[in-house]
């Protein structure tokens, strides 16, 4: 049996490219284990994130801006898509787990970085004519941090909202298979070709699947499914792993749960702290992000006691009282110039759908929109996204001469997340000397090509982040 399309990965992007092409009248098999280990889908916050993620290094460059016209799409689809996974899975449970979302800027972190980002997020909204309010501080009822990190300026986005990213995979396989696609409850080992043409995957069992198309989807280990197209995946960026912690706390009977998302700006490399309402007295903590050499699947010790106090210190001291219900381990797809692998590549009928970063789960109906139509020939969105075709020379986010200041700058923000207590005279010595370690790096990776500032800043640290690096430069010298 031969399938239209074969989509590996169960993710929110596989699920999502999976369930939209079944609706399309095509014949789908989508591979990969539902329990998803280490899958960033599952241990993401889910929130609809788009003006709430904008740093001013996103509006940095023409490409970041497309990106977060994407996130401005994406956002108007999700009602409609809900409704739609919600008839073809026959899962009525609400999909959206908070509405709304609160931006706090506070006393943590930087103000180089974190007023920074959160006055363009503020700009940004003006720009777009979205709704928002400038608020009260002292009506955001359910905030009570402690005073040596208490908010300085809020601001409400009605429009932000968050879904429940359990629900959202329930509801993808459901409405999959309900839909008549066929589901493979296996992993693949690689994708099959002949000449240039592909024609299936082989699963870790040995069963070959044929397919006329596939689109490997399958987070930070996508390219592993490429191996032996050597030649090829040497032109894709790698992917790096953006380790990332998350908890879910069930409140105290006292504490009710927030109705909206409630957030910081983008900081320090991470995804700003944030809490997301998930029903019935349970609330999401998000999130770390530490570039690793290897996906995880367990939380560190030091991450859930950072993400653990930083919840408790900046958004609600009654925390302390609440269970932990689950520590989860998500590892981001993050490609080597920190823009998404969208795309057919290099052999005919093999497509990437990938390197979303932190926003992909809000990104994946639209995703799914965009791939289907390529798939199709149907057209659904005025997007072109052909600039993130994965077989590319890297694309610049942040320009040269800014990367070395910018990394500095987010470090010595962790720093002041981490509430370390610097006496005056170090830091001119810190910031001469991470500056001189950061420009050498780059300086010796290539006269060109920089990465963004969290794979220098990590790459500084592993050796192996900066062969897999320079031997990708190495291809487009
Ligand atoms: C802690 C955390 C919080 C986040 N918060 C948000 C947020 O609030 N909003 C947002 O939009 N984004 C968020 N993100 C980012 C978002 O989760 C990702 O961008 C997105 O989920 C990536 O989806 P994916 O399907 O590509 O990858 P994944 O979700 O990682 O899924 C990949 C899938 O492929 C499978 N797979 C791996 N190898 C194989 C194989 N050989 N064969 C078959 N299948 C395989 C995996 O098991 C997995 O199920 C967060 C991420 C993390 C880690």
């Amino acid at each position: 049996m031969e399938y239209d399309v074969i989509v590996v990965g169960s993710g929110a992007i596989g699920g999502s490219i999976a369930y939209e092409l079944s609706t399309r009248n095509l014949n789908v098999c989508r591979v990969g284990e539902t329990d998803r280990v280490n899958a960033a889908s599952k241990a993401a916050g889910a929130m609809n994130g788009c003006f709430g993620e904008v740093t001013s290094g996103l509006l940095a460059s023409d490409y970041g801006r497309l990106k977060l016209r994407m996130d401005r799409q994406a956002q108007d689809l999700w009602p409609t898509w809900a409704e739609r996974l919600e008839r073809s899975s026959g899962n009525t449970r609400p999909l959206f787990s908070a509405i709304g979302t609160q931006v706090l800027l506070n006393s943590a972190g930087m103000d180089e970085v974190d007023t920074v980002n959160y006055e363009a997020i503020e700009q940004t909204l003006k720009e777009y004519g979205e709704p928002f309010e400038t608020i009260d501080l002292r009506t955001m009822g359910w905030l009570n941090p402690d005073h040596l990190v208490r908010p300085l300026r809020g601001l409400f986005i009605p429009n932000e909202h968050s879904v429940n990213s359990h629900l959202l995979l329930e509801k993808l396989d459901a409405a999959l298979m309900a839909g008549g696609g066929t589901l493979k409850n296996e992993n693949a080992r690689r994708v099959l070709a002949e000449g240039e043409v592909v024609t299936g995957v082989e699963l870790n069992s040995g069963e070959l699947i044929w397919g006329k198309k596939v689109v490997v989807a399958a987070g930070v280990h996508s390219l592993d499914l490429l191996n032996e197209f050597d030649n090829l995946v040497k032109k894709i960026p790698p992917l790096f792993s953006g380790y990332g912690v998350s908890i879910l706390v069930k409140l105290p009977d006292d504490l009710p749960l927030p109705d909206s998302v409630i957030r910081t700006p983008n900081r320090a490399f991470a995804c700003g702290l944030h809490c997301v309402p998930r029903g019935d007295g349970i609330l999401y903590l998000g999130a770390t992000n530490i570039l690793s050499e290897r996906p995880k699947q367990q939380a560190l010790v030091s991450d859930v006691q950072f993400l653990l106090d930083c919840a408790v210190d900046q958004l609600n001291l009654d925390l302390h009282n609440a269970e932990i219900i689950s520590i989860q381990v998500g590892n981001r797809p993050i490609p080597a110039d920190g823009f998404p692998l969208i795309g057919e590549c290099g052999i005919d009928g093999l497509w990437l759908a990938t390197g979303t970063y932190r926003d992909g789960l809000h990104q994946s109906p639209l995703l799914a929109g965009y791939i289907a139509d390529c798939l199709t020939d149907v057209k659904s969105t005025d997007l072109d996204l052909s600039v993130f075709n994965p077989v590319r020379a890297p694309l610049t986010g942040l320009a040269r001469e800014s990367t070395v200041q910018e990394t500095v700058k987010q470090m010595f923000a962790t720093g002041y997340e981490y509430r370390w207590d610097i006496k005056p005279y170090w830091l001119p010595l810190l910031d001469k000397g991470l500056s001189s370690n950061y420009q050498q790096l780059i300086d010796d990776l290539h006269p060109s090509f920089t990465p963004p500032p969290e794979l220098v800043a990590f790459s500084y640290l592993y050796e192996s982040m900066r062969l897999r690096l320079s031997q990708y430069y190495k291809e487009w010298s």
